[in-house]
C-alpha cells in the first residue's frame, strides 16, 4: 500500500512548517505501526480534534505481518479478520493436544487491512498530519514541550507517544539473577501448494516436532485453505537464527509433516520478528511528557509474546485520558500493562522456561490439553477468573513451577521483600540488549 496523495501532500506541509517551527502539536505519535495507528484511531473515535502529528520512517504500508488474537473482547479491527478458528492443536513432539473453544475464536488479521482502514480515516481527518519517510533522530524534553528531530525537520509537541523503539533498553536476556527473559524469534512464509494439504479447520499453535538442540523450537501453522498456509518457524532462545536457516527449517518441516518438497511450494509472502519476553520493566529513557507505547512500552505479554490485544487496550486507555484533557503526560500508570496477578504468573512461567527449556513442549502441551480451553484463552487474554487460574496451575508440571516460583520471588514479591524492584533497577550496559525489532 503506498501513501495516499493527501498524506504525501500533508507530509510536505509538515516539512515546510517544520523548517519554520511554527506548530506545537498537542499530540505527537512516533511510529505509525500497530500502536501508533491504534492510538490515533481511538483519538479520532473519541472526537479529539486538536492537531496530531504521526511520524514514521516508512514510506509505504505493506502487509508486513499477521496479527492473531483470541476474540475475548471487541477491538476496532477484529471485524477485519479474514479467518476465525474455534479449534487448535499443540504437538509436544510425541502426541497432539487438541482444544476446541467455540466461545473465543482465534482470529487472523492482515496488517495491510488495518493500515488501510486507519489511513482512510486519517485522509479525512483534517487535524491529523502523517509524516512518512521521516526517520526519528532524537527526542528532547524541555520544561514545557518535547522536541522531535527527524530527517524531515524538527517538530514540537506537548505530549509524545513513542512506539519507535529507538534505543529503548530492556533487561538482559538470559537466566541470571534478574527477571528471566527470553527472545522469541520467528520467521514465517505464506505458501501455496498445488494439492489439498492443510486442514483449514485447525491451526497448529505449536508443533515441537523440530530440533530442540538450541532451545525451545516450534513451528506455528495457520491453514488459510487446503492449499495455503502461513508457516512460522519460532525459537525461544537468546540467539538470532539467520533467515536462511529459518527457510531451510520450514522446508524440512513441510517435507516431514506433509511430504512437500520446496519445488511444490510457491512462497507468497514472508514476515519475521523478534519479541523480548520479559517481566522486567523498561527503564524510562524519557520523561513525563513522553509515553512509550506498543512493544516499546512493554505491551508484549511476557509469557507469550502476544501484543496485539494489549496494544488495543493501551491505545484505548491512553486515548481516553488524552481526550479527557489529562495533561499529566504520565504513561507510567499503564506500565506494566498487566495486573500483579499476571506479572506473578508470567515471572514464574518465564523462570520455569528459562531454567528448564527442555520442558517447554510438555509445559505448553499440558496447558492446552489438561485445562479447559476457555480457561486457557481467558488466561492468555488476561481475563481469567480465580477458578481459571487454578485450572491452569493444576494443568502444569508441579515441581518445575514450584522451583520457579521460589527462584523468581524477587521478580514478583513487592519490594522490600523482593531483592530488587520489579524490573531489576538499572541494567549494566554490557548486559543490555535492545528491544527486538519486530
Ligand atoms: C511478523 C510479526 C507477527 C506478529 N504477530 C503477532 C500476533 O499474531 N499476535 C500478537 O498479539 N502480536 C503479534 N506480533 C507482535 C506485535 O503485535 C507487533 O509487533 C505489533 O506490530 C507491535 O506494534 P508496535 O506499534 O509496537 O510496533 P510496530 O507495529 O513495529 O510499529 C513501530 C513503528 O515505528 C516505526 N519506527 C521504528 N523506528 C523508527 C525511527 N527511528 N524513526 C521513525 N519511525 C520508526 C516503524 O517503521 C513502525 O512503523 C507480531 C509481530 C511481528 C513482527
Amino acid at each position: 500500500m503506498s501513501p495516499t496523495k493527501s498524506s504525501r501532500a500533508r507530509r510536505d506541509v509538515v516539512r515546510r512548517n517544520s523548517s519554520r517551527r511554527e506548530t506545537t502539536y498537542p499530540c505527537i505519535i512516533l511510529g505509525a505501526g500497530c500502536a501508533g495507528l491504534s492510538l490515533v484511531w481511538n483519538l479520532l473515535e473519541l472526537g479529539f480534534d486538536e492537531p496530531i502529528l504521526v511520524v514514521d520512517r516508512r514510506h509505504r504500508f505493506e502487509n508486513d505481518r499477521t496479527w492473531c488474537l483470541w476474540d475475548v473482547e471487541p477491538t476496532p479491527f477484529s471485524d477485519l479478520a479474514t479467518h476465525s478458528w474455534t479449534r487448535w492443536v499443540v504437538h509436544d513432539g510425541h502426541h497432539e493436544a487438541v482444544a476446541a473453544c467455540p466461545e473465543y475464536p482465534y482470529l487472523r488479521i492482515r496488517s495491510a487491512d488495518v493500515y488501510r482502514r486507519v489511513l482512510a480515516r486519517l485522509a479525512s481527518a483534517p487535524n491529523v498530519t502523517l509524516a512518512l519517510g521521516c526517520p526519528i533522530l532524537g527526542v528532547r524534553e524541555t520544561a514545557d514541550r518535547v522536541e522531535v528531530a527527524t530527517s524531515g525537520g524538527e517538530f514540537a509537541g506537548l505530549r509524545v507517544f513513542d512506539s519507535s523503539r529507538r534505543g529503548h533498553q530492556i533487561a538482559s536476556v538470559g537466566t541470571g539473577r534478574r527477571p528471566a527473559s527470553l527472545l522469541q524469534h520467528f520467521f514465517g512464509r505464506t505458501i501455496r501448494v498445488d494439492r489439498p494439504t492443510f486442514d483449514p479447520s485447525t491451526p497448529s499453535l505449536m508443533d515441537f516436532r523440530a530440533s530442540q538442540a538450541d532451545g525451545p523450537h516450534f513451528v506455528y501453522l495457520l491453514p488459510l485453505s487446503e492449499t495455503e498456509a502461513l508457516v512460522e518457524n519460532t525459537y525461544l532462545f537468546p540467539f538470532t537464527p539467520s533467515a536462511d536457516r529459518h527457510r531451510r527449517e520450514i522446508a524440512e518441516y513441510l517435507c516431514m509433516r506433509y511430504g512437500l518438497h520446496p519445488g511444490s511450494c510457491e512462497v507468497l509472502e514472508e514476515e519475521s520478528g523478534a519479541i523480548t519476553m520479559t517481566t522486567a520493566s523498561i527503564p524510562d529513557a524519557t520523561g513525563s511528557r513522553v509515553t512509550p507505547i506498543g512493544l516499546a512500552g512493554g505491551a508484549a505479554r511476557p509469557s507469550s509474546g502476544y501484543a496485539f490485544l494489549r496494544i488495543q487496550r493501551q491505545a484505548r486507555a491512553l486515548a481516553l485520558r488524552v481526550a479527557a484533557g489529562d495533561d499529566s503526560g504520565e504513561g507510567g500508570a499503564l506500565r506494566p500493562l498487566g495486573s500483579r496477578k499476571y506479572h506473578f504468573f508470567d515471572a514464574v512461567f518465564l523462570r520455569a522456561l528459562a531454567d528448564r527449556p527442555d520442558l517447554a513442549p510438555r509445559i505448553f502441551a499440558q496447558m492446552f490439553e489438561r485445562a479447559e480451553p476457555a480457561a486457557v484463552v481467558r488466561f492468555l487474554g488476561e481475563r481469567s477468573t480465580l477458578l481459571d487460574d487454578l485450572r491452569i496451575v493444576a494443568a502444569l508440571p508441579k515441581w518445575p513451577f514450584l522451583t520457579a516460583a521460589v527462584r523468581s520471588a524477587p521478580d514478583w514479591l513487592p519490594p522490600p521483600l523482593g531483592q530488587h524492584p520489579s524490573g531489576g533497577g538499572p541494567i549494566p550496559p554490557a548486559r543490555r540488549s535492545t528491544l527486538g525489532e519486530a
